[in-house]
């Protein structure tokens, strides 16, 4: 535990002390990883953190390096005026890009970033302005000798993690970590994904630009072959093989890509006694050993190998978050006449339903009945054909997913969606996401510590809630799936909604676990929570709800007090003719 903490600490004192004791040439070779792993550090979050690929990064890097080299050679501007300007160009472009780009997925991203990265080779290789394959020379230094290049470059690595380490542990930071696996999920806690991939899309080409702007300046001279697709590559290859999840795996990819290479380039010919350029070989088997044997990098590799976990509780105290609104009272979700059909199938046929604050109801009926559709029409995750609906009093029919969120509805999965390399307390966290207000600049800049501290406030509140406190600083994916349920509706509850939805809680809880549910739903109900759950499990829910409705091919078909229901007829006869006193604990459908 104490070394991984020292360890960043021992890096940062031998890359501070670096210039004492290593010569001109090692020192510029090292300035050249720290620019590489400025890059790769964009490509972590963007890659590693929110799932995006880019194989475009270089001809970003190009784009900062031919704006910089063209103000200077063309209009004389002096390099602290070419810097807004790369910064400018590649910000806005990557901006305006990445509308388009974000709506993109899986391989279809890839293969944008592909086109686009070699599109730019050939741009940067055939215009005029550029200097075509001869490139420009660029006439002024921006800082003198290897050492301070050195210094400078590194300061920038370190200045750009402090940010991006700040980022990650924010509100925007945690929206940022769901994206890659649960973009629906973190629809529904209010997070704009959208807005979210374009931001980390700006910041790693906001990155990329910057080492292009530094680069025409340092090399002094620009062409297109250090921005080309096999560089963007390469770029993807080092925060690969350092661990793209990690912000220190860029550097460490960067750091061996960047010093094997010539060793490589150099030993290679002279072994095999022929000439080529085998080290793309030699990388290309790296690449396939280590999605082999280490796919999720060296350095969480070797973490992992060392027993660091890399998780520690941290101290939480003050205040949580403002609380958007009262107890409310009456009527929370009313919904009349809704209707969905899927082709010629009439899957919601005039349902409706009301919940009242402080009241449990229970959406029952046989498979196919219509119930997740329902709920998908109530979350906005489907629009309805028709029907009118209603929560704390405003009308929500045909709003986004996020937008009802905003509204006061928090939901719970029927398959669990965690963020499994999340801790419980960013789990929860993530959803009270709607409460806060932080950017991604302001969380950067490290101006979001007090709101970052009612996140964890509130988080940890309804973990101990929710009888999970004790468990609040391990990874999700730890968990049993009875609590993994639980860690849901603590996550749904610190979005401080005046409706949960719940979406079969107790499908494969045992017994103890569904008493313990249910004792924590009777509370939540006392708060003046309303609650809508489907459920499968009678006994559960006959116990539980204050009022059940039944559904069957669409349609409601009945509703009231449980007793009420059970003895309906046609309640009875939707379940294939058997009572609905079923032996003990037995699911229905
Ligand atoms: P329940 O949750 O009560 O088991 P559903 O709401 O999932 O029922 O399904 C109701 C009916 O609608 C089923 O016949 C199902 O096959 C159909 N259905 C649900 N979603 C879709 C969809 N996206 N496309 C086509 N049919 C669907
Ligand atoms: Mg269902």
């Amino acid at each position: 535990m104490r070394a991984e903490r020292i360890a960043p600490g021992l890096a940062i004192a031998a890359i501070a002390t670096a210039p004492a004791w290593l010569g001109a040439y090692q020192l510029a070779l090292l300035t050249y990883v720290g620019l590489s792993a400025i890059v790769a550090l964009g490509l972590v979050v963007l890659t590693g953190n929110a799932g995006l690929s880019s194989f475009g990064q270089a001809a970003i890097v190009g784009i900062g390096a031919y704006v910089a080299a063209i103000l200077t050679t063309q209009a004389g501007l002096s390099p602290w005026l070419t810097l807004p300007a790369a910064l400018a160009v590649c910000g806005l472009g990557a901006w305006s890009g990445g509308v388009v780009m974000v709506r993109l997925s899986g391989h279809y991203l890839s293969l944008a970033t592909i086109a686009f990265g070699a599109a730019m080779y050939f741009l940067f290789g055939g215009l005029e302005i550029t200097g075509g394959q001869n490139g420009l020379s660029v006439p002024d230094t921006l800082f003198e000798g290897a050492a301070l290049n050195y210094a400078i470059v590194w300061a920038a690595l370190l200045a750009n993690m402090t940010m991006l380490a700040n980022l990650l542990d924010s509100r925007m930071g945690r929206a940022i970590r769901a994206l890659k696996e649960h973009a629906a999920m973190a629809e529904a806690m209010g997070i704009d994904t959208n807005a979210a991939k374009s931001g980390v899309f700006v910041i790693a080409c906001l990155m990329a630009g910057l080492v292009g702007w530094f680069y025409a300046y340092f090399q002094r001279f620009v062409n297109p072959s250090p921005f080309s697709l096999a560089a963007g590559i390469d770029y993807v290859f080092m925060a690969v093989l350092g661990g793209a999840e990690m912000l220190w795996g860029a550097v460490a990819g960067a750091a061996i890509v960047t010093l094997l290479k010539p060793v490589l380039q150099a030993r290679l010919p002279w072994l095999l006694g022929a000439a080529g350029n085998f080290e793309g070989v030699v990388f290309g088997a790296i690449v396939i050993l280590l999605f082999q044997f280490a796919p999720e990098g060296l350095l969480p590799r070797l973490r992992a190998w060392l027993g660091w976990s890399g998780l520690r509780a941290r101290a939480v105290s003050g205040g949580q978050l403002p609380s958007g609104h009262g107890i409310s009272a009456g009527e929370v979700l009313s919904v009349e006449g809704a209707r969905k059909s899927f082709g010629g199938l009439l899957a919601n046929a005039d349902v409706g339903l009301t919940v009242n604050a402080s009241e449990v109801v229970a959406l029952i009926g046989p498979n196919g009945a219509g119930k997740s559709t329902f709920f998908d029409l109530v979350t906005g995750a489907t629009r309805a054909d028709a029907g009118a609906f209603r929560l704390g009093g405003q009308t929500i029919t045909g709003l986004s997913t996020r937008a009802i969120a905003r509204r006061g509805l928090a939901r719970s999965f029927q398959h669990v969606r965690l963020v499994g390399d999340m801790t419980a307390i960013e789990n929860v966290a993530l959803g009270a996401h709607r409460r806060g207000a932080r950017s991604m600049l302001s969380s950067m800049l490290g101006l979001g510590r007090a709101e970052e501290r009612a996140f964890l406030a509130t988080a940890l509140h309804q973990l101990e809630r929710t009888g999970l406190g004790h468990l609040a600083w391990q990874n999700a994916a730890s968990f049993a799936l009875g609590q993994q349920r639980i860690l849901e509706i603590a996550r749904a509850l610190a979005a401080d909604p005046i409706l949960l939805l719940l979406d079969e809680p107790a499908a494969g809880l045992r017994h103890q676990e569904k008493q313990a549910l249910a004792t924590m739903i009777r509370a939540l109900r006392s708060d003046g929570l309303a609650i809508l759950l489907v459920e499968h499990d009678m006994d559960f829910v006959m116990a539980l709800a204050d009022r059940v409705v039944v559904m069957e091919f669409g349609r409601v078909i009945a509703s009231g007090k449980p007793r009420a229901v059970q003895a309906d007829r046609r309640v009875q006869e939707a379940y294939l003719g058997a009572p609905l006193a079923a032996p003990a604990g037995e699911a229905l459908s």
